[in-house]
Protein backbone atom coordinates (compact mmCIF):
# COMPACT_ATOMS: atom_id res chain seq x y z
CA UNK A 1 0.00 0.00 0.00
CA UNK A 2 1.31 3.37 -0.89
CA UNK A 3 0.71 4.79 2.44
CA UNK A 4 2.60 2.19 4.38
CA UNK A 5 6.02 3.90 4.07
CA UNK A 6 4.04 7.41 5.65
CA UNK A 7 2.72 5.31 8.03
CA UNK A 8 5.84 4.03 9.22
CA UNK A 9 7.10 7.26 9.21
CA UNK A 10 4.44 8.67 11.74
CA UNK A 11 4.84 5.38 13.76
CA UNK A 12 8.77 5.92 14.23
CA UNK A 13 8.17 9.66 15.21
CA UNK A 14 5.15 8.95 17.65
CA UNK A 15 7.44 5.93 19.06
CA UNK A 16 10.07 8.62 19.83
CA UNK A 17 7.52 11.22 21.29
CA UNK A 18 4.28 8.85 22.85
CA UNK A 19 2.56 11.92 24.48
CA UNK A 20 2.21 13.76 21.26
CA UNK A 21 -1.89 13.37 20.73
CA UNK A 22 -1.87 15.20 17.53
CA UNK A 23 0.58 12.86 16.03
CA UNK A 24 -0.75 9.83 17.31
CA UNK A 25 -4.43 11.17 16.06
CA UNK A 26 -2.94 11.91 12.66
CA UNK A 27 -1.62 7.89 12.43
CA UNK A 28 -4.71 6.79 14.02
CA UNK A 29 -6.72 8.71 10.93
CA UNK A 30 -3.82 7.11 8.48
CA UNK A 31 -4.19 3.70 9.48
CA UNK A 32 -8.23 4.18 9.18
CA UNK A 33 -7.84 5.60 5.74
CA UNK A 34 -5.59 2.68 4.80
CA UNK A 35 -8.39 0.33 5.89
CA UNK A 36 -5.90 -0.67 8.83
CA UNK A 37 -8.72 0.18 11.62
CA UNK A 38 -7.83 -2.56 13.91
CA UNK A 39 -4.41 -1.09 14.60
CA UNK A 40 -6.12 1.99 14.48
CA UNK A 41 -8.42 1.31 17.04
CA UNK A 42 -4.87 0.57 19.29
CA UNK A 43 -3.48 3.63 18.68
CA UNK A 44 -6.30 5.98 19.35
CA UNK A 45 -7.46 3.53 22.49
CA UNK A 46 -3.74 4.45 23.82
CA UNK A 47 -4.53 8.06 23.13
CA UNK A 48 -8.20 8.14 24.78
CA UNK A 49 -6.77 6.40 27.85
CA UNK A 50 -4.44 9.18 28.39
CA UNK A 51 -6.85 12.13 27.29
CA UNK A 52 -10.54 10.38 27.62
CA UNK A 53 -12.29 13.66 26.41
CA UNK A 54 -10.02 14.21 23.25
CA UNK A 55 -13.15 15.21 20.89
CA UNK A 56 -11.38 13.85 17.45
CA UNK A 57 -10.01 10.38 19.03
CA UNK A 58 -13.69 9.78 20.04
CA UNK A 59 -14.84 10.77 16.97
CA UNK A 60 -12.82 8.80 14.88
CA UNK A 61 -13.04 5.83 17.44
CA UNK A 62 -16.73 5.52 17.04
CA UNK A 63 -16.79 5.88 13.39
CA UNK A 64 -14.32 2.85 14.02
CA UNK A 65 -16.93 1.12 15.45
CA UNK A 66 -20.01 2.18 13.98
CA UNK A 67 -21.86 1.19 10.58
CA UNK A 68 -22.28 1.89 7.75
CA UNK A 69 -19.48 0.25 6.49
CA UNK A 70 -17.72 -2.74 7.85
CA UNK A 71 -15.16 -4.48 5.71
CA UNK A 72 -14.55 -8.32 5.79
CA UNK A 73 -11.11 -9.43 5.99
CA UNK A 74 -10.09 -7.97 9.23
CA UNK A 75 -6.96 -9.42 10.74
CA UNK A 76 -6.79 -9.01 14.36
CA UNK A 77 -9.75 -7.22 15.83
CA UNK A 78 -13.03 -7.73 14.66
CA UNK A 79 -14.01 -3.97 14.51
CA UNK A 80 -16.23 -2.37 11.94
CA UNK A 81 -14.41 0.45 10.10
CA UNK A 82 -15.11 3.03 7.60
CA UNK A 83 -13.27 1.96 4.50
CA UNK A 84 -10.37 3.54 3.19
CA UNK A 85 -9.59 4.78 -0.27
CA UNK A 86 -7.90 1.53 -1.21
CA UNK A 87 -10.27 -0.72 1.21
CA UNK A 88 -12.50 -3.35 -0.96
CA UNK A 89 -16.07 -2.48 -1.32
CA UNK A 90 -17.85 -3.01 1.85
CA UNK A 91 -20.46 -5.94 1.75
CA UNK A 92 -23.47 -6.43 3.12
CA UNK A 93 -22.54 -7.71 6.18
CA UNK A 94 -19.26 -9.26 6.88
CA UNK A 95 -18.27 -12.75 7.26
CA UNK A 96 -15.99 -14.71 9.76
CA UNK A 97 -13.50 -11.93 11.15
CA UNK A 98 -15.70 -8.92 10.83
CA UNK A 99 -19.19 -8.03 12.65
CA UNK A 100 -21.50 -9.79 11.85
CA UNK A 101 -24.22 -6.95 11.21
CA UNK A 102 -26.98 -9.70 10.51
CA UNK A 103 -26.12 -11.43 13.25
CA UNK A 104 -26.03 -8.36 15.37
CA UNK A 105 -29.71 -7.33 13.65
CA UNK A 106 -31.17 -10.55 14.57
CA UNK A 107 -30.40 -10.10 17.80
CA UNK A 108 -32.93 -7.01 18.34
CA UNK A 109 -35.64 -10.05 17.53
CA UNK A 110 -38.27 -8.67 14.95
CA UNK A 111 -36.89 -5.56 13.37
CA UNK A 112 -35.09 -5.64 10.00
CA UNK A 113 -32.47 -2.89 9.42
CA UNK A 114 -34.67 -0.98 6.43
CA UNK A 115 -37.13 -0.07 9.24
CA UNK A 116 -35.33 1.75 11.17
CA UNK A 117 -34.08 3.39 8.65
CA UNK A 118 -37.58 4.43 7.60
CA UNK A 119 -38.29 5.35 11.22
CA UNK A 120 -35.41 7.71 11.89
CA UNK A 121 -36.75 11.39 12.75
CA UNK A 122 -34.47 13.21 10.08
CA UNK A 123 -34.49 11.02 7.20
CA UNK A 124 -34.61 13.37 4.33
CA UNK A 125 -36.72 12.68 1.24
CA UNK A 126 -35.68 13.37 -2.24
CA UNK A 127 -38.29 16.29 -2.18
CA UNK A 128 -37.03 17.99 0.32
CA UNK A 129 -36.34 21.21 -0.37
CA UNK A 130 -34.54 24.00 2.24
CA UNK A 131 -36.32 27.03 1.81
CA UNK A 132 -35.68 30.39 2.51
CA UNK A 133 -35.30 30.69 6.24
CA UNK A 134 -36.69 27.97 8.03
CA UNK A 135 -35.51 24.62 6.61
CA UNK A 136 -38.78 22.57 5.66
CA UNK A 137 -38.62 19.01 6.18
CA UNK A 138 -40.72 15.89 4.79
CA UNK A 139 -40.90 13.36 7.84
CA UNK A 140 -41.40 10.24 7.34
CA UNK A 141 -42.20 8.65 10.59
CA UNK A 142 -45.87 8.43 11.53
CA UNK A 143 -47.46 7.93 14.94
CA UNK A 144 -47.46 3.88 14.57
CA UNK A 145 -43.32 4.63 14.99
CA UNK A 146 -44.02 6.42 18.49
CA UNK A 147 -43.78 3.54 20.71
CA UNK A 148 -46.16 3.64 23.49
CA UNK A 149 -47.88 7.32 24.78
CA UNK A 150 -51.23 5.73 23.94
CA UNK A 151 -52.98 8.45 25.53
CA UNK A 152 -51.24 10.97 23.64
CA UNK A 153 -51.74 9.44 20.69
CA UNK A 154 -55.50 9.06 21.31
CA UNK A 155 -55.29 13.08 22.57
CA UNK A 156 -53.66 14.04 19.02
CA UNK A 157 -55.90 11.74 16.76
CA UNK A 158 -58.89 13.46 18.88
CA UNK A 159 -57.69 16.87 18.30
CA UNK A 160 -56.14 16.71 14.72
CA UNK A 161 -56.83 13.69 12.81
CA UNK A 162 -60.07 12.37 13.11
CA UNK A 163 -61.56 15.72 12.58
CA UNK A 164 -59.33 15.63 9.35
CA UNK A 165 -60.42 12.92 8.31
CA UNK A 166 -63.93 13.78 9.20
CA UNK A 167 -65.52 16.83 7.92
CA UNK A 168 -69.16 15.95 8.88
CA UNK A 169 -67.89 15.52 12.36
CA UNK A 170 -65.96 18.62 12.28
CA UNK A 171 -69.08 20.69 11.48
CA UNK A 172 -71.01 18.58 13.48
CA UNK A 173 -69.19 19.16 16.67
CA UNK A 174 -67.79 22.46 15.39
CA UNK A 175 -64.39 22.18 15.45
CA UNK A 176 -62.46 24.08 13.07
CA UNK A 177 -58.87 22.93 12.42
CA UNK A 178 -57.47 26.80 13.17
CA UNK A 179 -56.07 26.81 16.74
CA UNK A 180 -53.08 25.10 17.83
CA UNK A 181 -51.65 22.56 20.39
CA UNK A 182 -49.27 22.71 22.97
CA UNK A 183 -47.39 19.91 24.13
CA UNK A 184 -45.89 20.02 27.44
CA UNK A 185 -44.27 18.46 29.49
CA UNK A 186 -40.38 17.57 31.08
CA UNK A 187 -37.40 17.62 28.09
CA UNK A 188 -36.57 14.67 26.05
CA UNK A 189 -39.72 12.61 26.19
CA UNK A 190 -40.97 13.64 22.97
CA UNK A 191 -43.14 16.46 21.94
CA UNK A 192 -40.58 16.84 18.91
CA UNK A 193 -41.02 13.71 17.83
CA UNK A 194 -44.67 13.63 18.32
CA UNK A 195 -44.69 16.71 16.25
CA UNK A 196 -43.26 15.07 13.22
CA UNK A 197 -44.69 11.39 13.37
CA UNK A 198 -48.30 14.12 13.07
CA UNK A 199 -46.53 15.59 10.12
CA UNK A 200 -45.80 12.10 8.66
CA UNK A 201 -49.17 11.30 9.42
CA UNK A 202 -50.75 14.24 7.42
CA UNK A 203 -48.53 13.67 4.77
CA UNK A 204 -47.42 17.63 5.97
CA UNK A 205 -44.35 19.38 5.77
CA UNK A 206 -42.90 20.37 8.70
CA UNK A 207 -41.32 23.29 9.79
CA UNK A 208 -39.22 23.51 13.01
CA UNK A 209 -38.67 27.12 14.87
CA UNK A 210 -37.32 27.44 18.06
CA UNK A 211 -38.26 30.84 19.70
CA UNK A 212 -35.50 31.83 21.80
CA UNK A 213 -33.44 31.33 18.59
CA UNK A 214 -35.84 33.60 16.68
CA UNK A 215 -35.35 36.24 19.54
CA UNK A 216 -31.49 36.21 19.79
CA UNK A 217 -31.00 35.92 16.36
CA UNK A 218 -32.57 38.26 14.96
CA UNK A 219 -32.98 41.67 17.41
CA UNK A 220 -34.64 44.25 15.42
CA UNK A 221 -36.64 41.68 13.10
CA UNK A 222 -37.67 39.55 15.07
CA UNK A 223 -41.35 40.54 14.20
CA UNK A 224 -41.26 40.46 10.83
CA UNK A 225 -39.12 36.86 10.68
CA UNK A 226 -42.33 35.44 12.91
CA UNK A 227 -44.39 36.98 10.00
CA UNK A 228 -41.90 35.18 7.05
CA UNK A 229 -41.95 31.89 9.45
CA UNK A 230 -45.88 32.16 9.08
CA UNK A 231 -45.69 32.72 5.22
CA UNK A 232 -43.14 30.07 4.70
CA UNK A 233 -45.71 27.42 6.57
CA UNK A 234 -48.55 28.47 4.71
CA UNK A 235 -47.12 28.09 1.09
CA UNK A 236 -45.66 24.91 2.19
CA UNK A 237 -49.52 24.05 3.51
CA UNK A 238 -50.22 21.27 4.65
CA UNK A 239 -47.66 21.95 7.09
CA UNK A 240 -47.24 21.16 10.96
CA UNK A 241 -45.58 24.67 12.18
CA UNK A 242 -43.80 23.38 15.28
CA UNK A 243 -43.22 26.37 17.45
CA UNK A 244 -40.43 24.98 20.29
CA UNK A 245 -39.69 26.47 23.39
CA UNK A 246 -42.43 28.79 22.97
CA UNK A 247 -42.35 29.54 26.85
CA UNK A 248 -39.22 31.84 25.89
CA UNK A 249 -41.77 34.38 24.38
CA UNK A 250 -44.04 34.64 27.35
CA UNK A 251 -40.92 34.64 29.86
CA UNK A 252 -39.29 37.54 27.65
CA UNK A 253 -42.44 39.35 27.93
CA UNK A 254 -43.10 39.48 31.51
CA UNK A 255 -39.41 40.65 32.49
CA UNK A 256 -39.87 42.85 29.52
CA UNK A 257 -38.08 46.10 29.20
CA UNK A 258 -39.01 46.94 25.96
CA UNK A 259 -42.16 46.87 24.14
CA UNK A 260 -40.18 45.04 21.19
CA UNK A 261 -40.78 41.84 22.75
CA UNK A 262 -44.24 42.45 23.13
CA UNK A 263 -44.55 43.43 19.66
CA UNK A 264 -43.08 40.00 18.45
CA UNK A 265 -45.19 38.60 21.15
CA UNK A 266 -48.11 40.54 19.27
CA UNK A 267 -46.90 39.38 15.57
CA UNK A 268 -47.45 35.87 16.93
CA UNK A 269 -50.97 36.19 18.24
CA UNK A 270 -52.07 37.87 15.01
CA UNK A 271 -50.21 35.13 12.57
CA UNK A 272 -51.77 32.16 14.95
CA UNK A 273 -55.36 34.20 14.35
CA UNK A 274 -54.77 34.29 11.17
CA UNK A 275 -55.78 37.86 10.55
CA UNK A 276 -54.95 38.80 6.97
CA UNK A 277 -54.18 35.65 5.78
CA UNK A 278 -55.33 32.15 5.81
CA UNK A 279 -54.35 29.42 7.94
CA UNK A 280 -55.79 26.95 6.64
CA UNK A 281 -53.61 23.82 5.95
CA UNK A 282 -51.07 24.91 8.77
CA UNK A 283 -51.68 23.45 11.94
CA UNK A 284 -50.01 25.14 14.67
CA UNK A 285 -48.13 22.64 17.26
CA UNK A 286 -46.22 24.46 20.50
CA UNK A 287 -43.94 23.25 22.79
CA UNK A 288 -42.88 24.00 26.19
CA UNK A 289 -40.98 22.37 29.48
CA UNK A 290 -42.08 25.38 31.21
CA UNK A 291 -45.68 25.94 30.21
CA UNK A 292 -46.18 28.27 33.63
CA UNK A 293 -43.76 30.70 31.96
CA UNK A 294 -46.80 30.80 28.73
CA UNK A 295 -48.08 33.98 28.08
CA UNK A 296 -52.40 33.53 28.86
CA UNK A 297 -52.93 35.87 25.54
CA UNK A 298 -51.40 32.83 23.97
CA UNK A 299 -53.75 30.50 25.39
CA UNK A 300 -57.22 31.74 24.20
CA UNK A 301 -59.21 30.43 22.34
CA UNK A 302 -58.28 29.84 18.86
CA UNK A 303 -54.88 29.99 19.70
CA UNK A 304 -53.01 27.30 21.65
CA UNK A 305 -56.40 26.71 22.98
CA UNK A 306 -55.46 23.03 23.74
CA UNK A 307 -53.07 21.15 25.61
CA UNK A 308 -51.44 17.36 25.86
CA UNK A 309 -49.48 16.82 28.66
CA UNK A 310 -45.96 14.47 27.05
CA UNK A 311 -44.76 12.61 30.42
CA UNK A 312 -41.83 10.49 30.37
CA UNK A 313 -42.09 7.73 28.45
CA UNK A 314 -43.65 4.24 29.15
CA UNK A 315 -42.00 0.85 29.25
CA UNK A 316 -43.69 0.66 25.45
CA UNK A 317 -41.83 3.83 24.58
CA UNK A 318 -38.50 3.38 26.35
CA UNK A 319 -38.35 0.07 24.80
CA UNK A 320 -39.16 1.73 20.72
CA UNK A 321 -36.41 4.44 22.49
CA UNK A 322 -33.34 1.28 23.14
CA UNK A 323 -34.37 -0.21 19.57
CA UNK A 324 -34.30 2.38 17.77
CA UNK A 325 -30.93 3.71 19.41
CA UNK A 326 -29.26 0.32 19.21
CA UNK A 327 -30.43 -0.55 15.87
CA UNK A 328 -27.13 0.96 14.13
CA UNK A 329 -24.91 -0.29 16.85
CA UNK A 330 -22.82 -3.57 17.24
CA UNK A 331 -25.26 -5.31 20.14
CA UNK A 332 -25.11 -8.75 21.39
CA UNK A 333 -28.17 -10.97 23.10
CA UNK A 334 -30.12 -7.25 23.48
CA UNK A 335 -33.16 -7.65 25.43
CA UNK A 336 -35.20 -5.00 24.96
CA UNK A 337 -38.04 -5.32 27.38
CA UNK A 338 -35.58 -5.64 30.21
CA UNK A 339 -34.04 -2.64 29.46
CA UNK A 340 -37.40 -0.79 29.46
CA UNK A 341 -38.44 -2.28 32.76
CA UNK A 342 -34.70 -1.11 34.39
CA UNK A 343 -35.60 2.54 32.87
CA UNK A 344 -38.63 3.77 34.50
CA UNK A 345 -38.63 7.43 35.00
CA UNK A 346 -36.00 8.33 32.41
CA UNK A 347 -36.49 10.75 29.59
CA UNK A 348 -35.63 9.57 25.72
CA UNK A 349 -33.14 12.08 25.69
CA UNK A 350 -31.50 9.60 28.52
CA UNK A 351 -31.97 6.59 27.35
CA UNK A 352 -30.27 7.93 24.54
CA UNK A 353 -27.28 8.41 26.69
CA UNK A 354 -27.16 5.54 28.23
CA UNK A 355 -26.80 3.83 24.82
CA UNK A 356 -23.81 5.91 24.16
CA UNK A 357 -22.29 5.11 27.74
CA UNK A 358 -22.73 0.98 26.70
CA UNK A 359 -21.06 2.13 23.35
CA UNK A 360 -18.10 4.00 25.20
CA UNK A 361 -17.98 0.82 27.85
CA UNK A 362 -17.55 -1.96 25.41
CA UNK A 363 -15.39 -0.11 22.97
CA UNK A 364 -12.94 0.96 25.76
CA UNK A 365 -12.95 -2.73 27.01
CA UNK A 366 -12.07 -4.12 23.74
CA UNK A 367 -9.59 -1.61 23.52
CA UNK A 368 -7.97 -2.53 26.51
CA UNK A 369 -8.04 -6.44 26.26
CA UNK A 370 -7.54 -6.00 22.43
CA UNK A 371 -10.21 -7.73 21.28
CA UNK A 372 -13.00 -5.32 20.09
CA UNK A 373 -16.14 -6.74 21.10
CA UNK A 374 -19.81 -6.00 20.51
CA UNK A 375 -22.04 -4.45 23.58
CA UNK A 376 -23.94 -6.49 24.91
CA UNK A 377 -26.84 -6.42 28.36
CA UNK A 378 -23.99 -6.01 30.92
CA UNK A 379 -22.71 -3.07 29.31
CA UNK A 380 -26.53 -1.22 28.97
CA UNK A 381 -27.06 -2.39 32.87
CA UNK A 382 -24.05 -1.30 33.90
CA UNK A 383 -24.65 2.52 32.32
CA UNK A 384 -28.75 2.04 33.56
CA UNK A 385 -26.81 2.86 36.92
CA UNK A 386 -24.51 5.56 35.77
CA UNK A 387 -27.52 7.90 34.53
CA UNK A 388 -29.81 9.76 36.81
CA UNK A 389 -33.65 10.74 35.08
CA UNK A 390 -33.46 14.27 33.70
CA UNK A 391 -37.05 14.81 34.60
CA UNK A 392 -36.41 15.14 38.24
CA UNK A 393 -35.71 18.49 38.67
CA UNK A 394 -38.65 19.17 35.62
CA UNK A 395 -40.89 17.47 38.35
CA UNK A 396 -40.21 19.20 41.59
CA UNK A 397 -40.58 22.12 39.99
CA UNK A 398 -43.97 21.40 38.55
CA UNK A 399 -45.51 19.91 41.92
CA UNK A 400 -44.48 23.62 43.67
CA UNK A 401 -46.64 25.13 40.39
CA UNK A 402 -49.29 22.35 40.86
CA UNK A 403 -48.97 23.10 44.93
CA UNK A 404 -48.79 26.46 45.00
CA UNK A 405 -49.67 28.01 41.88
CA UNK A 406 -52.57 29.94 40.97
CA UNK A 407 -55.10 26.70 40.32
CA UNK A 408 -57.05 27.67 36.91
CA UNK A 409 -57.53 24.06 36.17
CA UNK A 410 -54.62 24.61 32.80
CA UNK A 411 -52.99 21.97 34.73
CA UNK A 412 -55.55 19.38 35.94
CA UNK A 413 -53.47 16.67 34.01
CA UNK A 414 -50.32 17.34 35.05
CA UNK A 415 -51.65 17.74 38.95
CA UNK A 416 -53.45 14.08 38.62
CA UNK A 417 -50.23 12.76 37.42
CA UNK A 418 -48.10 13.91 40.11
CA UNK A 419 -50.74 12.93 43.06
CA UNK A 420 -50.76 9.49 41.47
CA UNK A 421 -46.59 9.76 41.61
CA UNK A 422 -44.09 9.34 43.58
CA UNK A 423 -43.01 12.60 43.07
CA UNK A 424 -45.78 13.87 45.23
P1 LIG B 1 -38.63 16.86 23.44
O1 LIG B 1 -39.06 17.53 22.18
O2 LIG B 1 -39.77 16.57 24.38
O3 LIG B 1 -37.52 17.58 24.16
P2 LIG B 1 -37.72 14.74 21.69
O4 LIG B 1 -38.94 14.62 20.85
O5 LIG B 1 -36.55 15.41 21.09
O6 LIG B 1 -38.05 15.41 23.10
O7 LIG B 1 -37.36 13.26 22.20
C1 LIG B 1 -36.07 12.85 22.64
C2 LIG B 1 -35.65 11.59 21.95
O8 LIG B 1 -36.47 10.49 22.36
C3 LIG B 1 -35.81 11.66 20.43
O9 LIG B 1 -34.65 11.11 19.86
C4 LIG B 1 -37.00 10.80 20.10
O10 LIG B 1 -36.77 10.18 18.89
C5 LIG B 1 -37.03 9.81 21.25
N1 LIG B 1 -38.40 9.44 21.64
C6 LIG B 1 -39.15 10.06 22.58
N2 LIG B 1 -40.34 9.45 22.73
C7 LIG B 1 -40.34 8.41 21.87
C8 LIG B 1 -41.30 7.37 21.59
N3 LIG B 1 -42.47 7.31 22.21
N4 LIG B 1 -40.99 6.44 20.66
C9 LIG B 1 -39.78 6.50 20.04
N5 LIG B 1 -38.85 7.44 20.26
C10 LIG B 1 -39.11 8.39 21.17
Amino acid sequence: MGNDAAIEAIRRAVAAVPSDGALRLHLAQLLTDAGRGSEAVVELGVLLAAEPDHPGARELMLAALTPPAATPETTVAPAPREPGPDAPAPETHSTSKGFDWHAAESQLGDIAAPMFVTSGEDQEQPGTEPVEAFETQRPTIKLSDVGGMEQVKERLDAAFLAPMRNPELRRLYGKNLRGGLLLYGPPGCGKTFLAKALAGELGAAFISAGLSEILDMWIGSSERNVHELFVQARQAAPCVLFLDEIDALGQKRTQTRNSSMRSVVNQLLTELDGIGADNEGVYVLAATNQPWDIDPAMRRPGRLDRTILVLPPDAAAREAIFRSNLAQRPVEGVDLRRLAAGSDGLSGADITYVCELATERAMMEGVRSGNVRMIGMADLQHALTQVRPSTSGWMDTARTVVQYGEDDGTFAELKAFLKKSKHW
